[in-house]
């Protein structure tokens, strides 16, 4: 989708620092960190949100669930949060299913 940034991004016509890169998936930090590290992980493919999935994506989404705790590890994260923003009413700015890593620091709890 041209007019989606992080299309833009697999695409190359954004830049990114990319931290992990495979035929499904990349990840880069995030523009504005919200976190010591902060690096969002997305499908190339361009999927909405967690509510666009359909049964075909579940390979997809276990390679990236799987892949995820690798990228924190290989980028010296021994603990994160993970969030994946849902909607506009769950505060998703960018409409491209991306999960933020969250890390580098000792986070304070959720609850
Ligand atoms: P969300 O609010 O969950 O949709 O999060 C969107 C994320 O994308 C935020 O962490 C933004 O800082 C990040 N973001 C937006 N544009 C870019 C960009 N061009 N490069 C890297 N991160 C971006």
């Amino acid at each position: 989708m041209s007019d989606c940034v992080f299309c833009n991004i697999v695409s190359g016509q954004l830049p990114a620092q990319k931290v992990y890169e495979d035929d499904q998936l990349l990840a880069f930090p995030s523009i504005d960190p919200k976190a010591e590290t902060h690096l969002l992980v997305i499908p190339k493919r361009h999927i909405e949100n967690l509510n666009s999935l359909t049964a075909e994506d579940a390979g997809l989404m276990a390679h990236l669930l799987l892949t995820l705790p690798e990228i924190a590890t290989a980028n010296g994260l021994p603990g994160f949060r993970t969030i994946t923003n849902t909607g506009k009413e769950g505060g998703q700015e960018v409409f491209h299913m991306h999960f933020h890593i969250l890390g580098g620091q000792t986070l304070p709890g959720f609850n």
